[in-house]
């Protein structure tokens, strides 16, 4: 199978198009329509085997995570998904990969309305790059900037599932059969929550997705910011395939550092609260209020009321 052919055969769906691509794969370029009234939100992430994912990832999860990811990126920007491209750098033309990986991929194209536009091919170790756009109302982006001392720090979904999955995966932690499932599902199947950023877009100081662990990413908004937070730990959302498999510290170990849950971190001032409720709650996705801005620039962690050293020693990462 040659190139053309396999960009042919997996990669090119005519009818399934949104109506604002103008001219997609083919050309040597694809030519999409902006309405005059956005701004587009581009990112673009890659996986690369062995350093993102192991080599015994189902193609067809690494088709859906490949998406889910750059998707992640757009809702913390509060944008909806328009467009992507997809850099493919294959070691050898498998057939059956190619099918998982591509279904995998469409899967999440379809759910989300994103249509893929163009790509490349190229041949070596096997990696994945997604460019993403999407659109945003012209100066309505989430930007991790803009957390003010006395705003409330919030997460979407439960911490740490993701981290654990992996540690499953990695043969590094033992659990149970329907708690594994799960957990590793949360690893191959972050859910991009594209539709709760974008209710945020006019409730939200500043929003990030989780990508790096709490600890790292909140570090960039405070940054950003300039502000320093103070977080409850004991309120850290947990799933119960996390609390019923780990003990109670290592539990807040995977809160506080697991990477990759692709969960929403924002800041919104107390004025904003009640309406953030209700935004929310018509997105239809959890949500926890873990913490609040502070004066300064430290990041205090405090679990009932006193001061929360981390004990992070026999927790270990990929
Ligand atoms: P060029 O040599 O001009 O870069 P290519 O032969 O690489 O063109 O690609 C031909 C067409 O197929 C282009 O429209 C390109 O965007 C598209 N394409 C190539 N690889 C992929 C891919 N993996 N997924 C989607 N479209 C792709
Ligand atoms: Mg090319």
């Amino acid at each position: 199978m040659k190139e053309f052919q396999l960009i042919e055969h997996y990669f090119h769906r005519q009818n399934q198009q949104r109506r604002d691509v103008k001219l997609g794969i083919g050309d040597d370029c694809a030519l999409v329509q902006v309405p005059e009234n956005k701004s587009l939100a581009i990112s673009c992430d890659t996986l690369v085997e062995g350093v993102h994912f192991f080599a015994d990832m189902p193609a067809r999860e690494l088709g859906y995570k490949s998406l889910a990811v750059n998707l992640s990126d757009l809702a913390a920007m509060g944008a909806e998904p328009a467009w992507m491209t997809l850099a493919l750098t294959l070691p050898e033309v498998n057939q059956t990969w190619l099918q998982g990986f591509s279904e995998g991929l469409f899967e999440a194209a379809d759910y989300y309305g994103v249509s893929l536009i163009g790509g490349d091919t190229t041949r070596g170790p096997l990696s994945i790059n997604i460019t993403i756009h999407g659109l945003v109302p012209n100066d309505t982006a989430l930007k991790r900037s803009g957390a003010k001392v006395g705003d409330w720090i919030y997460v979407t979904g439960t911490l740490g599932d993701s981290a654990l999955g992996l540690n499953i995966l990695a043969g590094k932690v033992q659990v149970d059969a329907d708690n594994k499932d799960y957990l590793i599902g949360r690893h191959y199947r972050p859910t991009p929550r594209v539709l709760a950023g974008q209710s945020l877009r006019s409730l939200a100081s500043s929003a990030i997705d989780l990508s790096d662990g709490l600890m790292s990413d909140l570090g960039h908004i405070l940054k950003a910011s300039e502000v320093g937070a103070i977080i409850d730990v004991g309120s850290i959302p947990q799933s119960e395939a996390m609390t019923s498999s780990v003990s109670q510290d290592d539990a807040l170990s995977y809160g506080l550092t697991g990477g990759e849950d692709y969960e929403l971190l924002f800041t919104v001032p107390e004025s904003q609260r009640g309406a953030l409720d209700t935004a929310l709650l018509h997105a239809g996705v959890k949500f926890s209020k873990i913490g609040q801005i502070s004066a300064g620039r430290e990041l205090k962690l405090l679990l009932d009321g006193q001061a929360f050293i981390p004990n992070f020693s026999g927790f270990e990462h990929f």
